[in-house]
This record gives structure tokens, C-alpha cells and sequence, in this order.
């Protein structure tokens, strides 16, 4: 896949590193990190079914009701990995996950940017997986969906508070 190198500065230790986003203009494409080793996965959201169905699924919950177009794909980006195969290590996959800072580990730069000068590479990235997504059934799927979304809530409403 055509990736073109961002470059990140570390929040908590300052490093600065880079790491490949999928180049500007690839609209729907993804690259999810996991929370654990922060292995990436492709996920094209044009195209993987996957994504459509949680999408039908939030659509579907009285929680989507009072949000914004904005806010409901916010929220889906942040419970989609839910519905994808975790990293090998057990972790989830997200979509949105800054790469991990190579000296400290963290994954919250304060800053980043695309290479300037552009730097592009071509990485080998495998596509997202739903195996055990596929193995539930459509009430299964719902309720996975719906448990994580309340987490989401639940969070959202902690974090106004304080
Ligand atoms: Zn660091």
C-alpha cells in the first residue's frame, strides 16, 4: 500500500519518530493500530462489509438518536474494532491510534505532521480481519456493539463532568 511518512514528537519524552499513514486522498482507508505491540491492519471502509453492518448497528441504537453526523462517526471509529480480529498479542485494533513512541511508548504525541519534504513508501500491511465476527450470531453482533457503545457513553458523560 502507498503510505506517506508522518512525522510525530513524543508528549512525554519529546522523541521524534515517524510512522506511515496511508497517502491523502485514499478516502474510507484506515490504517488501525493495536493497543498492544501497535501492529497496524488496512481496513478499507468503502468496501469491508464489516463496516457497514456496526455503521446499520449504531444507526440502530436510541444512543445514536441525539447525535451529530460528526459525533456518530467518532464514536464509530472509536468502537469498530470490536467487530475486527484482535493482534496477535490479544489487543484490539483502532482506528485513529496514534503509533506508539519508540523510546517511551506512548501514544499520545503532541504533535504531528506529514514529512516535509513528503517522504513515500510502499508498506505491506494486511487487511483487517473478522473471523470471530463472523462466527457470532446477528443478536451477538448487536449486543457487542451496544455493550461498547454504552462504555463510550458512559466515558463521554465522565469526562464533561470533571
Ligand atoms: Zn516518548
Amino acid at each position: 500500500m502507498r503510505c506517506v511518512l508522518w512525522t510525530y514528537k513524543c508528549a512525554r519524552c519529546g522523541t521524534a519518530y515517524e510512522a506511515p499513514e496511508p497517502a491523502e486522498g485514499a478516502y474510507g482507508a484506515f490504517l488501525m493500530r493495536s493497543a498492544g505491540k501497535g501492529a497496524t491492519v488496512y481496513l478499507n471502509a468503502l468496501d469491508d462489509p464489516v463496516y457497514e453492518e456496526v455503521t446499520a448497528i449504531l444507526l440502530d441504537s436510541p444512543h445514536s438518536r441525539g447525535m451529530t453526523a460528526r459525533q456518530r462517526a467518532d464514536v464509530l471509529q472509536s468502537l469498530f474494532g470490536v467487530a475486527c480480529d484482535r493482534d496477535s498479542d490479544g489487543s484490539e485494533f483502532e482506528i485513529g491510534r496514534r503509533p506508539a513512541c519508540p523510546t517511551c511508548g506512548s501514544c499520545q504525541p503532541k504533535s504531528w505532521e506529514v514529512c516535509d519534504p513528503p517522504k513515500w513508501i510502499d508498506e505491506e500491511v494486511p487487511t483487517v480481519s473478522h473471523e470471530q465476527w463472523f462466527r457470532l450470531g446477528e443478536q451477538e453482533r448487536k449486543a457487542v456493539v451496544f455493550r461498547r457503545l454504552h462504555e463510550i457513553m458512559h466515558r463521554a458523560r465522565g469526562s464533561t463532568e470533571n
